[in-house]
Formats: C-alpha cells, sequence, structure tokens
C-alpha cells in the first residue's frame, strides 16, 4: 500500500464535487478541485527537479494555492518546508543552508534576496504572492492535472517544520507520513469530524497548528473549510452563522471575548471550539462558556509530535487541564533528572510515545538522541502533572521553570493566583538573576481596563496564599506581554528586558528601553 499522506487522504474520496475549501472571495473549491490543482503543481514540481525526498522551503502567505504546494509535495514524495512568512533573510539563510531544498517558493518581493541564498545549495527559486500568483501557478496552468502519486513508505519523510527555537537553534522536527495521518485519523475521531463540517481556518499554514491539525483533519473527514488569510474577530463572527468548528489559539478566544457581538445568538450554529498552542487561561475558558454557552475544548501538542492529548469530546472539558492522552499516545510524567516515572498527581517533565511523535531533529543525530529516552520517551520539555482522571495539567516550559535559594517554582502557580485577583487581566512570572537568591520571582502583569492596582497590593493578597519563596520579589506592570505569532508568551524576552532588576542599580526601563513599563 502506498502510505503517503496524499493517498492515505484522497485515495478513497468518492464524490469529488464535495466542497473542500471557501474563500472569502466567494471562490468554491471542490475536492476534485484541489486535487487536480495539486496534480498540476506537482508536474511543476518534478519538471524543475524535484525528486522524492527533496526538501521544497516554502516561504509564501497563506492561500488556497499555497495550500495545494503542500498537497503537490506530498504527491511528488518530497518534502514539504513551510517557513514563518516573517522570518527576515538572515534567518532564511540559515534554514535553507541547513535544509539544502532543491526548490525555493517564496513571495516575489523576496526572490532577488532569497535567489542569492538559494543559489549556494544550488536550489531553484519560484514565486508564489499572496493572491496566488507567480512563476509556479503561471506554470501551473499550462500543466496536466493528472499525476500519479509517489509511493512513500510510512516511515519516510512528509514535511520539516523549524521549531520556534526560543533557546538555541531552531532546529528541523522531521515528521513522516504515518505521524501525520495518525495524528489526523485519531482527531477526526476525537474531535467527531464528519463531512457536514465547516471549519473556520484563521490560523497560518507555515504552523503544525494550521497545517496540520486544521487542513489535515478537515480533508481527512470531508468537510470544508472557511479560509481566511488571517485572524479578523469581525470575520470569524460572521462567518459563525454557516460554520461549525473554530480552531485558535488562545489569543483568538480572549479577542473574540473583547467583541460585543460575541452572544449565544451569534455563536449558536457553532458546535465546537478549539484551543490549543499555548495555554487557555482557566478564566478564559469560564467567561466563554457563561458569555456563549459552549466549552472550549483544549488541546495540547507540539511540533515535533502532533497532538498528544486533548479534553474529551463529550464528558468534562476541564478549565485550565489540556485532557487526557489521544488514542495510541502514551503520556506520562517523570522525575527531571532521573526519568523515573512519578505516580499520578506528581509534578514533573512530560514525555510521550505514539505513533504521532517525529523521527528526529533534521541533522542533528546527537541532539535527536538526547531528547529520546530509551524506551523510546521523547522528552517534551515541558512541565506536568496528570490528575486522578488521567487529565494532564501543563505547568510551563522546563525552561521557564524559576529556582529561587535552591527551590523549584513553578510559574503557572504563581500566575493562576495572580490572575486570580480582581483588576489583573494576565501575568506572567519569570526567574530574574538576583544577588542573594540566584534567581528572583518576578511577576509582569498587565492590568484590567481602567483598573489601578499596585505593586504592594498584589503582594499583600499573595501573602499567606503562597509559601514566601513562592512570592514575587517584585511586581512589575506592562501594557501587555510580548507573545508571538501563535499567542504564546514570549518569556524570553521578558527575562531579556528585566535582567537587570536586582543586579546594578541601574533603572531597568532606562536600559531595556523596551516598551513594557
Ligand atoms: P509548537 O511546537 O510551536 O506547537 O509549541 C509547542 C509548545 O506549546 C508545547 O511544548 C507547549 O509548551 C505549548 N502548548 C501547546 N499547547 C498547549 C496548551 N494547550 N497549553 C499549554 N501549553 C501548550
Amino acid at each position: 500500500m502506498n502510505a503517503n499522506l496524499f493517498s492515505r487522504l484522497f485515495d478513497d474520496l468518492d464524490d469529488a464535487t464535495l466542497l473542500a475549501i471557501e474563500t472569502p472571495d466567494g471562490r468554491r473549491i471542490t475536492y476534485g478541485d484541489l486535487i487536480a490543482f495539486s496534480g498540476r503543481l506537482a508536474n511543476v514540481l518534478v519538471a524543475r527537479g524535484v525528486r522524492p525526498g527533496d526538501r521544497v522551503a516554502v516561504q509564501a502567505e497563506k492561500s488556497v494555492p499555497n495550500l495545494a504546494l503542500y498537497l503537490a509535495t506530498l504527491r511528488a514524495g518530497a518534502v514539504y518546508l513551510p517557513l514563518n512568512d516573517a522570518y527576515t533573510l538572515n534567518e532564511l539563510d540559515y534554514f535553507i543552508t541547513d535544509a539544502e531544498p532543491s526548490l525555493v517558493v517564496c513571495d516575489p518581493s523576496k526572490a532577488e534576496g532569497i535567489q542569492a541564498i538559494a543559489s549556494k545549495v544550488k536550489a531553484r527559486v519560484e514565486t508564489l504572492d499572496a493572491g496566488g500568483k507567480g512563476s509556479l501557478t503561471a506554470a501551473a496552468t499550462a500543466a496536466k492535472p493528472d499525476f500519479i502519486t509517489i509511493a512513500r513508505a510510512g516511515d519516510d519523510l512528509a514535511a520539516i517544520l523549524y521549531t520556534s527555537g526560543t533557546t538555541g537553534r531552531s532546529k528541523g522536527a522531521m515528521l513522516t507520513h504515518d505521524n501525520l495521518t495518525s495524528n489526523a485519523m485519531s482527531l477526526v475521531d476525537a474531535w467527531r469530524f464528519t463531512e457536514k463540517d465547516v471549519l473556520i481556518h484563521a490560523l497560518p499554514i507555515y504552523h503544525t497548528h494550521g497545517l496540520f491539525v486544521a487542513s489535515n483533519v478537515t480533508l481527512l473527514a470531508r468537510a470544508s473549510m472557511i479560509f481566511l488569510p488571517r485572524f479578523d474577530p469581525d470575520v470569524v463572527i460572521r462567518v459563525m452563522a454557516r460554520a461549525s468548528v473554530l480552531m485558535g489559539v488562545p489569543t483568538f478566544y480572549t479577542r473574540l471575548l473583547q467583541h460585543p457581538a460575541l452572544t449565544k445568538e451569534s455563536t449558536g450554529p457553532m458546535r465546537l471550539f478549539i484551543s490549543g498552542s499555548a495555554p487557555l487561561l482557566a478564566d478564559t475558558h469560564r467567561e466563554w462558556s457563561a458569555r456563549t454557552g459552549h466549552a472550549v475544548l483544549e488541546r495540547y501538542g507540539m511540533t515535533e509530535t502532533g497532538m498528544n492529548t486533548s479534553n474529551p469530546y463529550d464528558g468534562d472539558r476541564v478549565p485550565g487541564a489540556v485532557g487526557p492522552a489521544l488514542r495510541g499516545v502514551a503520556v506520562r510524567v517523570t522525575d527531571r533528572e532521573t526519568g523515573k516515572e512519578l505516580p499520578r498527581e506528581s509534578v514533573g517533565m512530560i514525555e510521550v510515545k505514539g505513533p504521532n511523535v517525529f523521527k528526529g531533529y533534521w541533522r542533528m543525530p546527537e541532539k535527536t538522541r538526547t531528547e529520546f529516552r530509551d524506551d523510546g520517551f521523547f522528552i517534551t520539555g515541558d512541565i506536568g502533572r496528570i490528575d486522578q482522571r488521567d487529565y494532564l495539567h501543563i505547568l510551563g516550559r522546563g525552561t521557564d521553570l524559576v529556582i529561587t535559594g535552591g527551590l523549584n517554582v513553578y510559574p503557572k502557580e504563581i500566575e493562576s493566583e495572580i490572575d486570580a485577583l480582581a483588576g489583573v487581566a494576565e501575568s506572567a512570572v519569570i526567574g530574574v538573576p538576583h544577588p542573594d537568591f540566584g534567581e528572583g520571582v518576578t511577576a509582569v502583569v498587565v492590568r484590567g481596563a481602567n483598573q489601578c492596582l499596585t505593586e504592594e497590593q498584589i503582594l499583600k493578597a499573595l501573602d499567606g496564599r503562597l509559601a514566601k519563596f513562592k512570592i514575587p520579589k517584585r511586581v512589575i506592570f506592562a501594557d501587555e506581554l510580548p507573545r508571538n505569532a501563535m499567542g504564546k508568551v514570549q518569556k524570553n524576552i521578558l527575562r531579556q528586558t528585566y535582567a537587570g532588576l536586582y543586579g546594578n542599580g541601574s533603572s531597568v526601563f532606562e536600559r531595556s528601553g523596551h516598551r513594557f513599563a
């Protein structure tokens, strides 16, 4: 059998007239259209010298042709390598020379700069703009739609996604056809996707969430998606009238909650709201339920593993928890140092094993070895706890752990206490170098609108609720928390900004020149 993800998605399609994609400008693309378009593009790729196993690097805006290019790359047996459209030429130099693609597809505005980098690895360059125009699609128009999908083994690479790399160099996670197929199949079941579903697709497609979770799940279920170029709360609320599922990062939900048109009526036609890629505040979960009558379903995954756990479709969707392991996935919590599995309710390193777990980091065999245990479990780097009902709770990245006076402080615990205070919108707790304690627990707090809470009031409120060593040494107020495109708070930026807080005495605000104050 051909284990190529494309074949697994479409070989048994029996109705090519089903709608696959709808665009805001009213275009309707059927499954048959999408497959034919991917066939044309696959013919172009082969004509440009792309061979099975070659990487096709793509830095292009979200568009239907870009999604079809992903499918075409699979069909050609090549490896799709999407790159965040915010990356600069300097950053692209690293990715392109590391991945050595045979073809780079980019926006025409970047073609000249990218050409210079691509020629170092003898890659060709084709263009594709936000409207789906460029040399690639021009060639596709003249190409034949028929293409025999190249046979691949389950263990062959389908994609390489570079991790966001908040510590050290970004690493290329190698994902196989089996990784992506198994995850899509279990999510279709877990979230009860059927051909009646209409997904609001407002996520970027250079990331695992928008590319694999959203697109593969929809296509495998023969559902359709309303393919939006970006997240716009007005548009998302408007299209809910004819949609059934929204997949979003937590920022989608906080921003939608600020919109007066978000009501029980406007969300009435929807059956499911899914959140992931960053922690959804328990408060946001509760506010969403109160306002819309829907309990957000939070799930947990990462570039290297696809999805690992999910709150249940039926049963309790617990605020602040990411649910039990998905079918076929094993999740455990271990001692960070010894790797020994810990009993329920203990806090430790989250490790996962299953058909979803990636093959390793591209050209980093040493790094790959150190991130896996001998029994095949992948060490996620996330800290968490599994409760008595097998629900996983995430306490943050291991690298965000604060060690103060030799004691471990898990930021999430302090953040939850601070977030629960009236007048606080959100908070981030970080460790900042401290002359006495090694690291000083430091809270960066965003106040709610028109709130004037002080540092003293917050510290007083925490007194008696948290052990003394966990109480922040300082509380700093900011207008907002720095976030990446997926809504993750960038604690590394906060740590840099406040690095001198307990240091040489000069004002952190003077030195950092940062907009947070
Ligand atoms: P990425 O590889 O960019 O998808 O980032 C994966 C990381 O995002 C995980 O290792 C977690 O730290 C975080 N993450 C993903 N989903 C959740 C969630 N539901 N709650 C908390 N953190 C999450």
